[in-house]
């Protein structure tokens, strides 16, 4: 950003985030609405996830299960570094626990994206890593990748770097996919692990 150009996003994304706070806009929501985002006007990488899950609508903060921990070791980060929003941004495609089906949660509510979601990436201006996850998060930001599976499109995970990566969801329940997948161990993760600890050592400009 241009020195003459003043930074509206700290004020903005403060705006926003008291909105958010108190929407109600999907009526349908089993556990009632509880938008669970983080977000600092400073953090250098996003995490573009799914929508909470039960145990992190009851905990109350992203990632706050087995599936964060994992993440948590793919990017290299301790706890707290991790859920430091000054640090790392957090906004799932929809910000509250949709519930469950059939076959597990249901999707992310559509309306968040749009309402809320957009609105808060623009007020972000210091991103310079992009963690994708999921394949709603990887149609939002990925779109012309959708066409091939998720093992295809992360096989060509340089195409796109240093911007942006897009991970396997890291749920306990994939643990068959990463056995398959040694390569995503031994190639994407120190890769990761070295841009996110350059970034988060490097103030932002
Ligand atoms: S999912 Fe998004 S749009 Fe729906 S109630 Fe929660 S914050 Fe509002």
């Amino acid at each position: 950003m241009a020195d003459s150009a003043p930074d509206h996003g700290p004020a903005e994304i403060e705006r926003l985030r008291t909105q958010v706070a108190a929407c109600t806009a999907c009526a349908a929501l089993p556990l009632g609405p509880r938008p669970i985002v983080q977000i600092g006007a400073g953090a250098r990488i996003l995490i573009a996830g799914q929508a909470p899950g039960r145990r992190t609508h009851l905990a109350g903060r992203p990632f706050d299960d087995a599936s964060g921990v994992r993440l948590r070791h793919w990017l290299g980060l301790d706890a707290a570094t991790f859920w430091d929003p000054a640090k790392v941004a957090i906004l799932p495609m929809g910000f509250c626990f949709p519930g469950t089906g059939p076959s597990g949660d249901l999707p992310p509510r559509p309306e968040c994206a749009p309402r809320w979601r957009q609105p808060l990436l623009d007020a972000l201006s210091n991103v310079r890593l992009t963690v994708v996850i999921g394949r709603h998060a990887q149609a939002w930001h990925l779109p012309e990748t959708m066409n091939l599976s998720l093992g295809n499109a992360m096989r060509d995970w340089r195409t796109r770097w240093p911007e942006v990566i897009l991970l396997p969801h890291p749920s306990p329940r994939n643990a068959s996919w990463f056995r398959r997948n040694a390569w995503f161990e031994e190639d994407v993760l120190p890769m990761l692990q070295t841009r996110v600890e350059e970034l988060l050592g490097d103030p932002p400009t």
